[in-house]
């Protein structure tokens, strides 16, 4: 059964007043103490808002994409690290599962993901090869039935409550896209080192850090799809992912706009709201057609990949645009707030630290450009 558009339309409302009820108070002072409040997951999990795109039948919601990205967008408007870990399963960490994963995988990892039972990552990045993934370092070979990996990744997030790892590793690092097999790795797995970052400057509450593999045996269970393929089962996980940072993108630059008309309207300069100055419209008009525009570019790419389409010109722009209108809309809204956008007392700065990382992760923007230029000019295939 797929939830009907009348259920999908009533998420989405359940999922803003949630939202804005039980996250808003709680997301400025999770923000500066760097972590998720696992009470709010689990509570976001009894709501069944980690369900996304799955199939029923494998635990998620099944829901269509323009639904999928319409929660969370919602829940991203409030806090879009909460509409990280809500698109999780259906794309970064859940994607290259439900297409490439056995019976028992999905079994295993990939229901009580689509549940908000677990929570899981997606280890692709590395201290060396971030936007060449075919470049990794990290390698495997074979002892017997199973494998033994070696290496490190970079930047992977949700160290702290993963149970486990969607990673990869090349058995020969001269193959390139060829060498490279995708794995799945228990959190407890002796020889997995998990080593957090601190301090970052945006997307604090996520725990990202390295993932070192000394030695780590893995049994055949772990391999997800063919030897050699997990350069696919990696494009998946990161395409399906990109209309989930595009989602999130227009999420926080229509908080950011808000923010924007809200203080325009109050403070008074010379005698007058602020609003009244045509710099400050001329900001909010530029606002107002980004956002408008980002939002019907996510819903093309959601109307792409429901048609089943691979859709990797359309992602790419719904990713790159949108994040970039996220990022300049939070500058701006930043602007209109004068001395008080740097003050913890007002949103706009956690928003504007967050929009400058959502033009980095998922492909940064300038690799978006390039791929996306390719494509228009026949140099890069599009399936
Ligand atoms: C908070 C956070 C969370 C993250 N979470 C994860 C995670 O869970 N899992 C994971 O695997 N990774 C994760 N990442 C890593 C992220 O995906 C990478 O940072 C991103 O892919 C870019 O890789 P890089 O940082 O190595 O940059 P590089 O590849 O070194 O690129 C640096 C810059 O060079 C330029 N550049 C590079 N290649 C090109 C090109 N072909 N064309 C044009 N310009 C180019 C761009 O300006 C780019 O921004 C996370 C990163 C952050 C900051």
């Amino acid at each position: 059964m797929v939830i009907d558009a009348q259920a999908g339309t009533e998420l989405v409302a359940l999922a803003g007043d949630f939202a804005r009820r039980e996250i808003a108070p709680r997301v400025e002072e999770y923000d500066r103490n760097e972590r998720i409040p696992r009470d709010l997951l689990d509570r976001m999990a009894d709501l069944g808002f980690f369900g996304g795109v799955v199939p029923v039948e494998l635990g998620g919601l099944g829901l269509d994409h323009m639904t999928f990205a319409a929660l969370v967008e919602e829940v991203s408007k409030v806090c879009q690290i909460m509409g990280t870990l809500v698109s999780m399963p259906s794309g970064l960490v859940g994607a290259g599962i439900a297409r490439f994963g056995t019976p028992e995988q999905k079994e295993r990892w990939l229901r009580p993901l689509a549940q908000g039972r677990i929570f899981g990552g997606s280890a692709v990045t590395e201290p060396q090869s971030g936007s060449d993934v075919a470049g990794m370092q990290t390698t495997y070979k074979k002892d017997g039935e199973g494998f033994v990996l070696n290496g490190t990744k970079a930047w992977i997030s949700n160290l702290d409550i993963a149970e486990f790892f969607l990673s990869f590793a090349t058995i020969d690092r001269s193959l390139r896209h060829g060498g490279v097999t995708a794995f799945l790795i228990p959190r407890d797995t002796p020889g997995l080192g998990l080593h957090p970052y601190k301090d970052k400057l945006g997307f604090r509450p996520i725990c990202t850090g390295e993932v070192v593999f000394d030695d780590v045996r893995l049994g055949p269970e772990a391999l997800v799809g063919e030897e050699g393929r997990g350069f696919e089962v990696a494009m998946t996980a990161v395409e399906r992912g990109r209309l989930g940072v595009a989602a999130r993108s227009v999420g926080l630059a229509q908080a950011a706009l808000d923010e924007a008309v809200s203080y325009a309207k109050e403070r008074i300069a010379f005698g007058h709201p602020i609003a009244q100055f045509q710099i400050v419209q001329s900001k909010v008009t530029d606002m107002e057609v980004g956002v408008h525009t980002a939002r019907l570019l996510v819903a093309d790419a959601a109307q792409a990949l429901e048609r089943g389409e691979r859709a990797r010109r359309l992602t790419s722009m719904a990713k790159m645009y949108a994040s970039d209108v996220a990022f300049r809309t939070a500058a701006d809204a930043l602007q209109i707030h004068g001395a008080y956008g740097v003050s913890p007392e007002y949103p706009i700065g956690r928003l504007f630290r967050d929009a400058k990382v959502l033009q980095i992760v998922e492909g940064s923007n300038d690799l978006h450009r390039a791929l996306i230029g390719e494509m228009a000019l026949g140099i890069r295939a599009e399936s």
